[in-house]
């Protein structure tokens, strides 16, 4: 789970990791009362959006005067925002996160995540910070450093100052540099997250060390000892369809091809999908229904992947173990009277209860194409999409 850049910063301070004053807005007359609280100007408006790369894409300004701090807020309140994270779609921008501008002396780098080759906790940093982290990371991969973390054993000493002395850091910033990172580490390790990344941390002209930007992940599996971490999530972020398939406890994640599938089993859906590409078209989704589903998970399913404009053909391909086939069976022809099937719908079943199966699908008189085999079915639906 991901949350915003203001929310990662109420957090960060009530770890005492220093972040620039600043507030959340709604509306330009809020981001105008905050400006108001941060005694004096520039102020800078940030676009509050799951992703990166505002910068570049014109979610970050500068505002020199209250004047300018409306007119920047009533730009970027419902703007679409497209950056090299969002994807051509972009995201459209509900709220902003109003904050002093800084004098920057100097753009940092400071990331903590696990390292499962390693199993640590890595942290990484780098004196090439700011807006190009990728680039450095590709081109000049030496610039990054890192240093492993045994959790057990947790942050000591000598790990701050070999990153502290890694970011070629004033002497005088030196410690309260080592004080961010420990609180820093204190808060990955205690929220469970997947990811804390602060790009750019900063140094400033009057020489003090501050988180300027801050992207956090957190481990989903974990979530439900976070429930303070589960208030912030945000689900106008989220794609509608994940969050609907999210409340049924479905594997779901939305693709970009047309090929509605569903299927249980993550490994069995891993070879669906690779099948359904090697016969020349494209997933639009991934679906594991899980081994010991019901009939109200599978017709959930179903009804979401109807429910996707993109999908031009279905393939539900299903081995019937503890997911016996009539209960699978069952979950489709309910879904199907429900929502009504608009595309052709091609199916490969085997398994336990293979013959109660076929016989309620036939049945129910809904139009299906079966396919004797994985390769048959994965040409047949790849004909109907037209790959
Ligand atoms: P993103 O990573 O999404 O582009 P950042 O929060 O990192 O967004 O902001 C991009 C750049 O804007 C920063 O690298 C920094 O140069 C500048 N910036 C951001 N916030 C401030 C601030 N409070 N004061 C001064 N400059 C800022
Ligand atoms: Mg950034």
């Amino acid at each position: 789970m991901k949350i915003h850049e203001y929310q990662a910063k109420t957090l960060f301070k009530r770890y005492a990791v220093p972040v620039p004053e600043g507030a959340v807005a709604f509306t330009p007359e809020e981001a105008l009362q905050v400006a108001d609280t941060l005694g004096g100007f520039p102020v800078v408006v940030k676009a509050q959006i799951h992703a990166g790369g505002r910068g570049k894409g014109g979610g970050v300004k500068l505002a020199h005067s209250r004047e300018e701090v409306t007119r920047v807020a009533e730009e970027m309140l419902g703007m679409t925002l497209v950056t090299h994270q969002t994807g051509p779609e972009g995201r459209v921008v509900k709220k902003l996160l109003v904050e002093q501008g800084l004098d920057i002396a100097k753009e940092l780098y400071l990331s903590i995540v696990p390292d499962r080759a390693s199993a640590q906790v890595v942290i990484m940093a780098s004196e090439a910070g700011g807006m190009d982290i990728e680039a450095v990371a590709e081109e000049t991969p030496e610039k990054i450093i890192k240093v492993g973390i045994n959790p057990l054993i947790g942050i000591q000493g000598y790990h701050a100052l070999q990153v502290a002395h890694g970011l070629n850091l004033d002497s005088a910033l030196v410690k309260p540099f080592v004080q961010l990172l420990n609180n820093l580490y204190r808060f990955f390790m205690a929220h469970d997250a997947s990811l804390v990344e602060i790009n750019p941390l900063v140094i400033t002209a009057q020489q003090t060390v501050l988180a300027l930007d801050a992207k956090i992940t957190f481990d989903d599996n974990a979530l439900f000892r976070q429930k303070e971490i589960v208030e912030y999530r945000d689900l106008d972020e989220e794609d509608p369809l994940e969050v609907e398939a999210s409340k049924f406890n479905l594997n779901y994640i939305n693709l970009d091809g047309n090929v509605g599938n569903m299927v249980n089993g993550a490994g069995l859906a891993m070879a669906t999908m690779d099948i359904i590409k090697l016969a020349g078209a494209r997933p639009a989704n991934f679906l594991d229904v899980g081994g010991g589903a019901n009939a109200e998970m599978v017709e959930n399913g179903f009804r979401i992947i109807l429910s996707d404009p993109n999908v031009k053909g279905i393939l539900i391909n299903i081995f019937g173990g503890i997911l016996r086939c009539d209960v699978l069976a069952e979950g489709v022809v309910k879904a199907a009277a429900q929502t009504g099937i608009k595309v052709p719908v091609v199916v490969r079943m085997e398994g336990t209860n293979v013959e109660q199966g076929r016989k309620i699908l036939d049945e129910s008189k809904l139009n299906l194409i079966a396919a004797v085999d994985l390769k048959d079915a994965a040409q047949k639906v790849a004909e109907i999409v037209g790959g």
